[in-house]
């Protein structure tokens, strides 16, 4: 039996589709239905027929498709699979937040967990969280948990006051040195450097363009040049190196720059979760509606 066939068979026979976060091993990519960031993977998990969605992400990713689709069942290849950023913060903590800045709004950045989401007032991306901190109608805006995409915030909203949490960040994005970087900008002095902003803010500061993961492909894309240092996790890199065979990217930690929980599936443990539908995601109904208004107010925007 050749396993990626009867992973096509089984799509069919079940109705089910599969998507693949950008950050996802290159052979969980090739088989997705939907490959995209944390955004297009939310809007397209919503406007799509089947009625099983195999999600190759980490979980919160998983709970996130449930909670917009509560028609279709949600099953995740890797449960266990978990955000380092998601797991830096906890619903109490922003309850607590809540209580010492009661004037203000409460800005979630979509890795979180369904529990944090539900305290929140309305969730962003890293490609729209510019757009929702200037919509809100407070002057002082609680933003969780990434204290690094935070920070890039207000500092482009200086009319707003923010608050963030301590030690809300991922350990894979705000470890990546600025020397790497530069080390590799010294190899490759006509490269562009392309940061997520979930980096550090010496990162961030060297970026000749600052996005999310799919602005960041679009650019390249679109750019004349030819050559890019990528600050991300390196499985964009891997994904643009397959879509721009014509361009070179660099990689400036590899070590740094890989996500172990979003490497976690394999194609055999999608093939078992298609087969047994197995790892579906539940959320009780209370839950999934309070962690669905912030979702929502931000689709909305
Ligand atoms: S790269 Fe960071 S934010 Fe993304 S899934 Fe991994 S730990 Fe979470």
């Amino acid at each position: 039996m050749d396993i990626k066939t009867e992973i096509q068979r089984l799509k069919k026979e079940k109705n089910a589709v599969i998507l693949a976060h950008y950050y996802q091993p290159m052979e969980i990519q090739e088989l997705a239905d939907i490959v995209g960031d944390s955004l297009e993977l939310a809007r397209k998990s919503k406007n799509t027929d089947a009625g099983i969605l195999v999600f190759c992400g980490v979980n919160f990713m998983g709970e996130s498709a449930a909670l917009l689709c509560p028609d279709k069942r949600v099953l995740l290849p890797a449960p266990e699979a978990g955000c380092y950023m998601a797991d830096t913060i906890t619903p109490e903590d922003v309850r607590r937040l809540k209580t010492a800045n009661p004037d203000s709004t409460v800005v979630c950045y979509i890795n979180s967990t369904a529990a944090v989401k539900a305290e929140c007032d309305v969730c962003c991306t890293s490609s729209n969280a510019l757009k929702v901190a200037k919509s809100v109608d407070t002057d002082s805006i609680i933003f969780v948990p990434d204290k690094n995409l935070g920070a890039y915030v207000a500092s482009m909203v200086p009319e707003k006051k923010f608050i963030f949490h301590e030690g809300g960040c991922c350990k894979i994005h705000d470890k990546l040195s600025a020397e790497s970087v530069l080390k590799e900008k010294a190899l490759h002095p006509n490269a562009d450097i392309l940061v997520h902003p979930e980096c550090n803010g010496k990162v961030c500061a060297l970026a000749d363009f600052l996005g999310s993961t799919a602005q960041i492909i679009t650019y390249c894309e679109n750019s004349d040049k030819n050559e890019f240092i990528i600050c991300t996790e390196l499985g964009v890199t891997e994904r643009m190196r397959a879509l721009m065979p014509d361009k070179r990217f660099y990689i400036p930690d590899t070590k740094q720059l890989y996500c172990d929980m979003m490497k976690k599936i394999s194609v055999e443990m999608l093939y078992n979760c298609l087969k047994n539908e197995t790892g579906e995601v539940v959320i009780e109904e209370g839950l999934r509606e309070a962690a669905l208004k912030p979702i929502e107010r931000m689709l909305g925007i």
